[in-house]
């Protein structure tokens, strides 16, 4: 909308045009306290400080007005202030898609304060998030899904019934990262070995993809040539994989099973076992596939 209102009385004019066009077509009638024309005006002098072009959304009752940022790789980045009835009097507030879910503007007095600080916060988070896009593009990305900015961490499938947990610190993400291994223990234990006597290989210039293959001594099954199936990503016992936000973390340990399943079905099966065992925070009881040992912690 912005593109095409580059001054405030444009803006203004092209805002009675369309709340004109409104009341004719809703049958509209305005009450004396529809439009506070001061409110009005502090708001979208506020927004002109910003600039027009940058806004991408806007609610008539100007409640809520929604600021874009492109970065260098042109991916947008949205930052939504939500205004209050009597605005300047109280404070706007924030949502943002930041990884920092408490991240609060110290300005929040004026629009352009509060872009700027979120923009300088969000630059930051540039080269972690280029470093997860490469995981997202190349790799079996199995939770979250999907990926969203606010995640910082990826679980990819290194194979049939086992995934590696990489999770980046923002504020470096070029060290080595923090690992966690899903799988049978016959899978998982190869790889921790790896990761010890291979820590030194890191390479801060290295893409993490290649510094994570290199590290663990393994190839990441390759998204455009692996499918799902091939992976036994999906949960055994509902046979989805996306259930409800969770995915299949539970596996069972024995390697010629290796069925995985959500927390929640697995929970729902063991418990309903007759010689099921159950302690304060963990149920026991037996594989549905191979009957082997297996257990989970009970859902808070
Ligand atoms: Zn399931
Ligand atoms: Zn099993």
């Amino acid at each position: 909308m912005c593109g095409r209102s580059e001054t405030v009385l444009q803006f203004m004019i092209n805002l009675n045009k369309f709340l004109k066009q409104l009341e004719i077509e809703n049958n509209y009638k305005e009450t004396e306290n529809c439009i506070n024309l001061e409110r009005d005006w502090a708001i979208l002098s506020e927004i002109q400080s910003v600039g027009f072009e940058k806004v991408t959304d806007i609610s008539l009752d100007l409640l809520k007005v929604e600021f874009c940022y492109k970065d260098e790789k042109d991916q947008e980045h949205k930052l939504q202030l939500i205004i209050p009835e009597d605005f300047p009097k109280s404070e706007v507030q924030t949502v943002t898609n930041l990884p920092d879910a408490d991240w609060a503007p110290k300005s929040i007095k004026s629009f352009l304060g509060i872009y700027t600080e979120w923009r300088d916060v969000l630059e930051d988070y540039l080269p972690a998030w280029k470093e997860l896009a490469d995981l997202d593009k190349f790799c079996w990305v199995l939770d979250p899904d999907p990926p969203t900015p606010c995640d910082m961490y990826r679980r990819l499938a290194a194979g049939p019934s086992l995934s590696v947990q990489v999770e980046l610190d923002p504020g470096d993400p070029f060290q080595l990262p923090h690992l966690k291994f899903f799988g049978p223990d016959s899978k998982v234990n190869p790889l921790r070995e790896k990761l010890c006597e291979n820590a030194d290989l890191w390479d801060r210039d290295d893409p993490l993809l290649a510094n994570l293959e290199n590290l663990l001594g393994i190839e990441f099954p390759d998204k455009s040539n692996v499918t799902r199936e091939d992976l036994k990503i999906d949960c055994w016992i509902c046979y989805s994989f996306n259930l409800e936000g969770a995915t299949p973390t539970t596996i069972c340990r024995t390697d010629r099973c290796s069925a995985c399943f959500h927390d929640a079905c697995a929970y729902e099966w063991l418990k309903s076992l007759p010689d099921s065992r159950t302690t304060l925070e963990t149920v026991f009881g037996n594989c549905p596939y191979c009957r082997s040992p297996m257990s989970v912690k009970i859902p808070k």
